[in-house]
Order: structure tokens, then C-alpha cells, then sequence
């Protein structure tokens, strides 16, 4: 409509300037009047108050293939525009049936001129004209002379075919985009250039929460995803946005799209959303009109609430197992295959960086007893408590494994051997201290032997744990329950 209102404007115009000429000279001065209309580029035609024809100017010969010559003097003006003879809008003016004719027809063809004083103004499709026919606004007004009766009428023409069928494709393109987005089971919202809100459709709805009536027209997509007003990813987009600035609102979050230029993607957790939040991977993608020049952007939502949670609770089933491979099931100490990797990645540490690593290995002594005395299961409870024990007794940076049946090791980091001999001394207090009671009551003296090593590069790793097996057996020699250190 917008174009078509312009041509009407400059249509309008051209005749409003003409009779305003046509006043100052007189109707009379005819010759003053021909040159006006002829020289105008606007197609038009003046009928006297007998509807013959008084000026048929270049323009409208032009469009319609009838010249100035064939028509002048006659009433035949209506052969440029239908098959068979009938008034054209000059002609109504001058009968002064056209306040009828408009109140009396049923569609909306006719309005008064807002330019020109007694003016009428029309749009129609003329099936005659040119190869497939046009598209024609024509505006008519009235000829006073001085006492003001109306003495003919002057009709200016414009084919306005082009700007029709514009329209037209607009619509039906507008139409069409509307079906895309409704129709699309991707929730989808678009914002046009002044950040409001054009379509929410079904799917955006369904995920949001937010009917399309509440939101459509207004400037506050955010609503369904934020407490409070910001910026969502499409109005970031549209304010051509720089990374840095989508940054301010998506910290480490967003990444420009692969697949369309100036489109940025984004996963993020909206804890408003639903009973107990959702996920939301979304895609804003701007859109261009035939320029170049952005017109709007178009946001598509993928819930992805479902996925992310299957995917935490895959991480901590896998962080459960992980913890179970290495974990020693009886007494909660690590096991051994970690203490072999362990005691691999600490040697290497301290070979690399020059620092001290110590080693305790330590045996109960004469565990077989307790177990022939209570029986197993309180030979197992044994164990846990001498696990117990030493893992009270370590600092956070020391690890405590089960090394074999009733085999222990502690791997102690940043420690020389003389410092390790001193903790591996008060463990053997503790545990010789302790009074471990079976379940009927009565007392079991438990009590470790213990080897200490520290690591002496560039021995190999198996030497430094058979040196503190060794320091375990030279304590069983010397009597049991003692620390023994062992030396390179
Ligand atoms: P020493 O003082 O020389 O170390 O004598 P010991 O009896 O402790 O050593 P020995 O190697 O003869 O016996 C170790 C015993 O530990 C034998 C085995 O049945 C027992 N044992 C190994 N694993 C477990 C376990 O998980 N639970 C229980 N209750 N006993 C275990
Ligand atoms: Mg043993
Ligand atoms: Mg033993």
C-alpha cells in the first residue's frame, strides 16, 4: 500500500498543481491549460461539461495507444480503458453522481482525493490495456469556472501494475513466511528491526509456556527466559552484534553458527523455565531484505533439557565406576592397580621436579593368628580398621592403598625419609594402641611391621617398592611391630 499511496500522492499532486493553474488562469485560457497538461508526465485527460474530450495529454497517449488526435472532440475516452462504452470516474464527476455512486457500490474502489478539494480517487485492473493487462490509480476532480459550477473534469492516470504485483509477492511471500514459522515444529520466535516481536509460533508456545497473543506486538521476548529485562540472543544479533558484546551475556556459552553468516548459536540453563528449569540450545540468524540491509532476525529454540540430564547422569554413573575401578571394596582404601599408577606418576614428579617421594609398605604381623582365632569375618573387620586408622592419620596430600591381602601402602609426597620414618612410627603407635574388640568383646591385639623408602632416581620403580618390602621384612626379622628404613 505504501507505494501505491505515494503514486497517489504524486498523481495528486501534478493534478492539484494544474488546476491550481487552471484557476489562475481562467478555464478559458485553454491554450495556457493544453500546454500544462501536455508537458506533464503524468497521464491525464480533461472532459468539458458535454464529456467531450478537451485535452488528452502525450503521457496518457502513451500508455493507452490512443493519440491526442483520435481523441480530442470526441466522448470516446472510455475505448482507453473498457470494451464497451461506460462512465469513467471525469464523467461521474461531472453529472455529479459520484457521492451516489459511492455510497451506493458495495466495494471499496472509490475515496475522496485528500489532496484535491472535491477530488475522487480509485485503483482497478484495466484487462485491455498493454500485453496482460494493468493496474491503473486514477484520480478525478472537478473544473469550476468562477461562480464555482462545475464546467468538466480533469482524470490523471498512473500504471501502477508494477508496484501491484510487488505487493502482491510481498503479501503472498508474508503469507508464505507465516506458514514456514506456524507450521515449523521448531519453536521459533522473529523480531523485526525495532526488536518487536512479528511471530511466535505454535512450537515457541508449547516451549515457553507464553501464548503468541501475549508476546507478538510487544518488545519482550526475554519474558518466558529471564526474571528480569535483557537482551535475549536474536536482539544481540540485531544490533549487529560483536562477539565481545554477546560475550557480556553469554559468557563462554555461544559460538558463531557454521552454517549462516552472522548467526550465532548458544547453549545455556534457564532455572525459570518449567518446574525445575531447562536446557535451551538456540540459534539466531539475521534477516536481510533484497539490500543487504537487516531487517529483523529469526530465533529457533531446541529443548534440550532431557539430553543434558541423561548426559549428567551418564557423567556420574561414569564418575561412580571410575571411583569403583580404583577403590578397594573392603576397606575403602584405593587398590593396588592404582597404587601402581600412582606410585608411576608421583616417581615421575619427582624425578622431573627433584623433589622428595617417600614410601611406607606395611604387613600386620601375624595376621593368620586373628584370622584362625575369630574367624575371617573378624579378620575383615580387622583390616577395616587398620585402614581406618591410617587414613586419620595422613595429611591430604598423602594416599593410603591396599596393597595386598593385609598389605598396606602409603604413598607420601614432598617427604624425605626421615619425616616419613616419623609418621610411619606414629602409625604403628596408633594402631599397636588401639583397642580393636571382636564382636563378642573380646581384645585383639593388632600391631604392623613397616618399611620405609625414599625414592632415589634414576632407580626403577619396582626397586624402590622392593626396598620398602625389604625394610617390611627386616622388621619381621628384628621381632615385628617396628619400623625399619631402607636405603639404596
Ligand atoms: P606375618 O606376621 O609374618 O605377616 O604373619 P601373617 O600370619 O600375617 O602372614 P601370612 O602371610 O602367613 O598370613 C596372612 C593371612 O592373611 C593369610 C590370609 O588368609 C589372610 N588374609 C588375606 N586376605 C584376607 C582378607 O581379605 N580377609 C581376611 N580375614 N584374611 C585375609
Ligand atoms: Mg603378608
Ligand atoms: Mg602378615
Amino acid at each position: 500500500m505504501k507505494n501505491v499511496s505515494k503514486i497517489s500522492e504524486s498523481s495528486s499532486v501534478a493534478a492539484k498543481n494544474i488546476l491550481i493553474e487552471a484557476t489562475k488562469t481562467g478555464f478559458s485560457s485553454r491554450f495556457l491549460l493544453a500546454e500544462g497538461i501536455d508537458s506533464c508526465p503524468i497521464p491525464m485527460f480533461v472532459l468539458d461539461y458535454e464529456h467531450i474530450i478537451a485535452n488528452w495529454n502525450t503521457a496518457l497517449a502513451k500508455l493507452t495507444g490512443l493519440t491526442e488526435a483520435e481523441m480530442v472532440g470526441t466522448r470516446e475516452h472510455w475505448k482507453a480503458f473498457y470494451d464497451s462504452k461506460r462512465h469513467t470516474l471525469a464523467d461521474l464527476i461531472i453529472d455529479g453522481a459520484l457521492e451516489r455512486e459511492i455510497e451506493n457500490s458495495c466495494h471499496d474502489k472509490y475515496r475522496h482525493s485528500s489532496l484535491l478539494n472535491g477530488g475522487i480517487e480509485a485503483s482497478d485492473f484495466f484487462p485491455n490495456i498493454g500485453e496482460n493487462g494493468c493496474w491503473l490509480f486514477f484520480t478525478a476532480a472537478p473544473l469550476r469556472d468562477s461562480t464555482g459550477r462545475i464546467v468538466g473534469a480533469i482524470e490523471t492516470l498512473q500504471d501502477v501494475t508494477h508496484s501491484r504485483l510487488t505487493e502482491t509477492a510481498l503479501k503472498e511471500s508474508e503469507i508464505f513466511l507465516n506458514q514456514i514459522v506456524n507450521g515449523s515444529s521448531v519453536p521459533t520466535f522473529v523480531i523485526d528491526r525495532e526488536h518487536r516481536v512479528t511471530h511466535w509460533n505454535l512450537a515457541c508456545e508449547i516451549v515457553t509456556g507464553l501464548a503468541a497473543g501475549d508476546v507478538v506486538g510487544t518488545r519482550e521476548p526475554w519474558r518466558p527466559f529471564y526474571i528480569s529485562e535483557r537482551p535475549v540472543m536474536a536482539d544481540l544479533v540485531l544490533e549487529s552484534a560483536r562477539e565481545e558484546n554477546i560475550d557480556t551475556f553469554y559468557h563462554g556459552k555461544f559460538h558463531p553458527s557454521e552454517l549462516i553468516a552472522g548467526a550465532f548459536e548458544a547453549e545455556d540453563y534457564f532455572p525459570h523455565m518449567g518446574n525445575d528449569g531447562r536446557w535451551l540450545y538456540f540459534t539466531a540468524a539475521p534477516l536481510r531484505d533484497a539490500n543487504g540491509d537487516l531487517i529483523g532476525v529469526i530465533e529457533t529454540l531446541q529443548d534440550i533439557t532431557e539430553k543434558k540430564r541423561a548426559e549428567q547422569a551418564l557423567r556420574e554413573s561414569e564418575e561412580k565406576y571410575r571411583v569403583i575401578s580404583i577403590t578397594d571394596a573392603l576397606t575403602s582404601l584405593y587398590n593396588s592397580r592404582h597404587f601402581h599408577d600412582q606410585i608411576n606418576i608421583e616417581a615421575e614428579r619427582s624425578r622431573r621436579y627433584a623433589r622428595p617421594l617417600s614410601l611406607l609398605l606395611f604387613d600386620i604381623d601375624n595376621f593368620k593368628r586373628i584370622n584362625d582365632t575369630h574367624g575371617h569375618l573378624e579378620g575383615d573387620h580387622v583390616l577395616q580398621s587398620v585402614a581406618g586408622a591410617v587414613k586419620c592419620n595422613l595429611r591430604d596430600v598423602d594416599t593410603a592403598y591396599r596393597y595386598g591381602g593385609e598389605e598396606f601402602t602409603v604413598l607420601l609426597p614432598e617427604t624425605g625419609i626421615e619425616a616419613a620414618a616419623i609418621l610411619a612410627e606414629r602409625l604403628r603407635q596408633k594402631i599397636a594402641g588401639a583397642a580393636l574388640k571382636t564382636d563378642s568383646g573380646s581384645p585383639i591385639k593388632v600391631t604392623v611391621s613397616i618399611g620405609v623408602a625414599e625414592y632415589a632416581p634414576p632407580e626403577i620403580v619396582q626397586n624402590f617398592v622392593r626396598r620398602a618390602d625389604k625394610g617390611v621384612y627386616e622388621a619381621k626379622g628384628k621381632g615385628k611391630n617396628q619400623v625399619v628404613m631402607s636405603f639404596l
